[in-house]
């Protein structure tokens, strides 16, 4: 999420400009009269006990003190004890004065000697003053009392019920990053599509920039809006450029951050950032992966304090809004299923604004906005990169402009070509080339697996266009064969499910034909189908059998769910969804397996045309098989 667009934000603590621009000091390094108190009680306490009973004046040995009385250098001497303190009447090395320890017998010629040489001589007792014993016994009190003071303090937070400034401790402030509008790089016009979305927040915009307009016609505007998308589709990125259309200042910050160790840490960041964000008002805060603090709350289980009580803070902060206080609220979730519903109720996050995967011509729009920067070679086409990027995220776009101006860079060009992008395309989708590891027969029966995928897919009536197959080995995969619709799919029917399935298994199928056995490669191809075969069973209803009943089992649909629920249905019928689907999977793989058999001799010739390419395209494939003439769905 966090891209060189959104870095320019500042933690509030460096960046603390007043929203007209000028600087104002920063709250958190402001100390209230209790900081001060503590912070001097400690420094006495430690001046004293580091001190304590030293003398300033340098200790000189007892025969040197005698030597010194005896040539007439002392005035004056102050016996406590053991210890002798006094002044030179001249200096010696620099010393007026000196300290000297009595030595362990008794020494009978002093006073005489004292009293000839006319030296003044003061005897103290050598108990400490009151004061002096009192301060000694208090001080490791003073210390533990100064210490617990500075720690609940933090604890409680300034906002709730403490002095004025945050003290010395700051962990309970928030930690929302705060940019101001000057410092926000992303308006509308950076995101392509997302019209409806735009159009949504359009009101939220008129209301930041006009408060006073939607007051004095009583008007209640939305406190909350909550953003929900998959990952990459632009959620962060329409929030800052929601707050620079605006021109308000905009406080970040991802659910997670709240929550601490120390349950009340969360509310008390909560109650912080709410804090700040009131006194700039109007102001846009924008919370990240709220279903980290806003996940339904369980009755059962412990450990759930911190989040809770940070969830409830939140709520309690909108709900504590009040007309004149233009703080709007954005949210972000990719797991709207699992939010807490008070976190929806009117009033609170009650409005949503969908941001879905984008269709062809917003992934189109998308790339143009991310090539702007980028000088781009007269062959590249970026419809035909548009169309073979279903299911790219925005974000996904960004990164395949950039990997493939990285790829230019690499290969000495000045500009990006049509090959960088396709290349960079490659790398997004199947990951980093690997080098290979194959043995010779290895890579046979790989190009024999890839060759039964692409076979099933051109034989299949409806299949989607084959693109690309290969047998070079990417991210985890030994090789690949990729298909593109021809349009953008946001449901599919049961006979192309059913084709999707016997593709799937096309490679095993091959590996049975050929080398009548199967391998262990095919694991995700088994994965995939059978979870394909239970979703059609299960929750589309595409089985005769179980009828048209959902039996969404809720672990699957809430798999961070720490609770799961039961399953609603019975054993018996959940046998029958296990018949049911691996029917569908076996009915499939026959399938596959009698279209190869019918074709054995269009298999050879792809493994063969892969095994001296390593990669071939989908004209290569019309060339060899000739063009596809059954209807695709
Ligand atoms: P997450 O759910 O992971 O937090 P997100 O939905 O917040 O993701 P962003 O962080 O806003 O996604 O998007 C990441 C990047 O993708 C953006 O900085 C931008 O470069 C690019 N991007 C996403 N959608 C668009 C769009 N509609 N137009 C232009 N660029 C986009």
């Amino acid at each position: 999420m966090t891209n060189s667009e959104q870095s320019p934000n500042q933690q509030l603590k460096q960046n603390n400009k007043t929203p007209d621009g000028g600087s104002s000091p920063d709250p958190r390094l402001r100390f209230g009269p209790l900081d001060v108190f503590i912070m001097g009680l400690l420094f006495f306490s430690l001046i004293n006990f580091a001190n304590f009973g030293q003398s300033s004046s340098p200790e000189v040995p007892y025969s040197q003190f005698k030597q010194q009385l005896r040539e007439g250098n002392i005035a004056s001497v102050v016996i406590r004890g053991d210890r002798i303190t006094g002044n030179f009447e001249s200096s010696v090395n620099d010393a007026i004065a000196f300290t000297t320890t009595f030595p362990p017998l008794e020494d009978r010629d002093l006073f005489p000697l004292l009293e000839e040489q006319d030296v003044e001589v003061v005897v103290r007792s050598d108990e400490q003053p009151t004061w002096v014993l009192i301060l000694i016994n208090l001080l490791p009190w003073m210390l533990i009392i100064g210490l617990f003071l500075m720690a609940s303090r933090a604890l409680r937070g300034k906002a709730g019920g403490g002095l004025p400034g945050g003290g010395m401790f700051s962990f309970t402030r928030s930690k929302a990053r705060l940019s101001q509008k000057e410092d926000i790089k992303v308006s509308y016009d950076d995101i392509a599509g997302l019209s409806h979305a735009k159009q949504d927040l359009g009101e939220i915009i008129d209301f930041l920039k006009h408060p006073e307009k939607f007051r004095a016609i009583g008007a209640h505007i939305p406190k909350g809006i909550l953003m929900i998308g998959p990952p990459g589709t632009g959620k962060t990125l329409l929030a800052k450029a929601t707050a620079f259309e605006a021109g308000v200042p905009f406080f970040s910050i991802t659910g997670s951050e709240f929550v601490e160790m120390f349950v009340g840490v969360g509310a008390s960041r909560v109650r912080d950032m709410f804090t700040e964000a009131r006194k700039v008002a109007p102001a846009l805060i924008f919370i990240d992966e709220i279903d980290s603090v806003g996940r339904a709350r369980s009755n059962i289980g412990i450990g759930n304090d911190e989040r809770e009580q940070t969830l409830n803070q939140i709520l309690a902060e909108m709900d504590g809004f009040n007309a004149d206080e233009a703080v709007v609220v954005l949210a972000a979730t990719n797991r709207p299923d699992i939010l807490d519903t008070a976190l929806t109720r009117p009033g609170r996050f009650d409005r949503k604004v969908v941001l879905d995967l984008p269709q062809r011509e917003a992934r189109l729009d998308i790339l143009k906005v991310h090539s702007r920067k980028v000088p781009m070679a007269e062959d590249v086409d970026l419809d035909q990169i548009a169309a073979g990027t279903v299911g790219f995220s925005g974000a996904d776009l960004a990164n395949l402009i950039n990997e493939a101006a990285l790829l230019a860079a690499r290969d000495g060009n000045t500009t990006v070509g049509n090959s960088h992008l396709e290349r960079a395309r490659d790398k997004v989708v199947l990951g980093e080339k690997r080098e290979s590891i194959l043995s010779t027969a290895e890579k046979q029966r790989t190009a024999y697996h890839e060759a039964g995928h692409a076979l099933t897919a051109y034989h299949m009536p409806h299949a989607d266009a084959l693109r690309k197959v290969s047998i070079i080995p990417r991210g985890m995969a030994l090789g690949y064969t990729e298909q593109t619709p021809k349009e953008d799919k946001t449901s599919y029917g049961q006979h192309y499910l059913e084709d999707r399935i016997a593709i799937m298994l096309g490679g095993r199928s091959a590996e049975k034909l050929v080398y009548d056995e199967v391998s262990s490669g095919a694991a995700n191809d088994l994965q995939q189908a059978t979870r394909l075969a239970r979703h059609m069973v299960t929750e589309w209803g595409m089985n005769e059998k179980l009828g048209a009943l959902s039996f969404e089992h809720p672990e699957q649909s809430y798999p961070n769910q720490e609770f799961p629920l039961h399953k609603d249905y019975s054993e018996h019928t959940a046998e029958m969804i296990d018949e049911e689907v691996r029917k569908l999977v076996s009915e499939n793989e026959a399938r596959a397996l009698a279209t190869l058999r019918e074709h054995r001799q269009q298999l050879d010739q792809i493994a063969a045309a892969l095994l001296e390419k390593e990669t071939i395209s989908d004209t290569d494939i019309e060339a060899l098989l000739g063009p596809k003439t059954k209807a695709s769905a």
